[in-house]
């Protein structure tokens, strides 16, 4: 028998539906506000049983409060997803059939990609292709934007990767559609899309997996066959790490995966 529902629960609920994806802290703080403004009660570390509690009751709608990691800064992420539907039908009433072509079109290039990201340049080359309705530059570039504002897409530098909002509503849709390509992170075991690749076994680590799992290690050795890791540790100086003396920087190249 599920917990009741209580009024903190609906405003938790109503808050996170107009946000869509909140980052954890912001989650936290949430769930206390509406612990105290509606006088249940509250404990910080049961935010867990909170939303599953709202979950619980989701379920008959095929809805679901998601937890996701964003593959920037590894900060956890909730979102509210709808399951009924599992495709980019989820996309489908708020846009038209070529700006849903292209999104397909700019996922296809972002996953198939060594480092999880498309070229500004890459994508509008698809616009004038696209087979429902070609598109104009112009136009690919403000549909583009769109995404970006709706948190399907975002954008470092004329480079766009999925949002973590698009990876948590999308994560099965992906795994199953790009068996070939889209892979699991060793760490976490959630869909990986920017990630570092082992030269040797193959196996792929989230950025911030990467930076969490070697942080202890003197020397980096892949979580799977034990070989030396050759991509660069984000946020560390492989060279620092690697000779603790003051003076002695090695010259030694690192290559970027
Ligand atoms: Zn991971
Ligand atoms: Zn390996």
């Amino acid at each position: 028998m599920a917990a009741q529902m209580t009024d903190a629960h609906r405003r938790f609920l109503q808050v996170l539906m107009s946000h869509g994806i909140m980052e954890g802290s912001e989650t936290r703080k949430l769930h206390r506000q509406c612990c105290e403004i509606d006088k249940v009660y509250y404990a910080h570390d049961k935010l867990d049983d909170f939303i599953s509690t709202i979950n619980s009751h989701l379920q008959p709608l095929f809805m679901q409060i998601r937890k996701g990691m964003s593959e920037d800064d590894g900060r956890a992420h909730y979102a509210l997803v709808n399951l009924a539907e599992t495709e980019i039908t989820k996309m489908a009433s708020d846009y038209t059939e070529n700006e849903l072509e292209l999104f397909r079109k700019t996922m296809d290039l972002i996953i198939s990609s060594e480092n999880g990201f498309a070229s500004s340049t890459d994508i509008l080359n698809l616009a004038d292709q696209l087979k429902t309705k070609k598109m104009k530059k112009k136009e690919a570039e403000q549909v583009l934007k769109v995404f970006v504002e709706d948190r399907w897409l975002s954008e470092r530098n004329g480079e766009y990767t999925l949002h973590t909002r698009c990876i948590i509503e999308m994560e099965q849709y992906i795994l199953s559609n790009y068996p070939d390509v889209a892979r699991k992170c060793n760490i976490c075991h959630s869909l990986a899309i920017q990630s570092q690749v082992c030269e040797s076994c193959g196996i792929v680590m989230h950025l911030p997996c990467v930076r969490k799992y070697f942080r202890a290690q003197t020397e980096p050795r892949c979580p799977q066959c034990n070989d030396f890791w050759s991509c660069d540790i984000p946020g560390m100086s492989r060279t620092d790490s690697q000779s603790p003396s003051k003076t002695g920087r090695t010259e030694k190249s690192t290559r970027r995966c």
